[in-house]
C-alpha cells in the first residue's frame, strides 16, 4: 500500500471510477450525458421532486429525459430487438415487465399533468447519432420559462477539473 505521510493515498480519478461502477447509473444514460453535457447543457440528476424522479432533468425548461431499457420497460417497437420477451416463464415476465410500462406511463401522465414535458430515448437508440441530435435539439427548443432558475442554469460553469465528472 502506497502511503503519504503515513496517510493512505487517494488517487481521485480511481474514486470517480468506482463510483460509476457502484452508481445506479447505467451506460446508456451516461452516453446521453455526456452528449447532453458536449452541447452546453446543463442539467439536474434522478430529480426526486418529480414523478418517477426523472434520470436528467432540465428544471427550467421544464423538460425531462428518461433513458430507458427496451427489455424493462417495454420498448413498444416491433423492431426492437432487445425488447423480446423471454421464451420461458413467460406469464412471469409478461406480469413484471407490464407492470413496469404501466408505472412509466403513469409517470408520464403526472409529468405532463404538471406542465412538464417527457422525453423518452431507448436504449437501442443510443447509438444513433442522429436520435442523440434530436433529442439535444428538442431540449435547446423548449423556451426557459422559470426566471428563478434560469440565471442559475445558464452561468457558464468554470472548468474546476480537467474534465467533468459526469
Ligand atoms: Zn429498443
Amino acid at each position: 500500500m502506497k502511503r503519504a505521510g503515513g496517510a493512505v493515498t487517494f488517487d481521485p480519478a480511481r474514486s470517480a471510477q468506482m463510483a460509476l461502477i457502484r452508481g445506479k447509473n447505467t451506460k446508456p444514460e451516461l452516453v446521453v450525458r455526456r452528449a447532453l453535457h458536449a452541447a452546453g447543457l446543463r442539467y439536474r440528476l434522478h430529480d426526486g421532486r418529480l414523478p418517477g424522479k426523472p434520470d436528467i432533468v432540465f428544471r427550467s425548461r421544464r423538460v425531462a429525459v428518461e433513458v430507458r431499457g427496451c427489455f424493462w420497460h417495454r420498448h413498444p417497437d416491433p423492431d426492437c430487438k432487445l425488447a423480446r420477451m423471454p421464451k420461458s416463464r413467460l406469464d412471469f415476465w409478461a406480469t413484471k415487465l407490464e407492470g413496469n410500462a404501466a408505472r412509466d406511463r403513469r409517470q408520464e401522465a403526472e409529468l405532463l399533468a404538471m406542465g412538464w414535458r417527457l422525453i423518452v430515448l431507448w436504449e437501442c437508440e443510443i447509438n444513433d447519432p442522429a436520435r442523440i441530435i434530436a433529442v439535444i435539439g428538442e431540449v435547446k427548443a423548449s423556451p426557459v420559462n422559470r426566471p428563478g432558475s434560469a440565471g442559475q442554469e445558464r452561468r457558464p460553469v468554470k472548468p474546476i477539473a480537467a474534465k467533468p465528472l459526469l
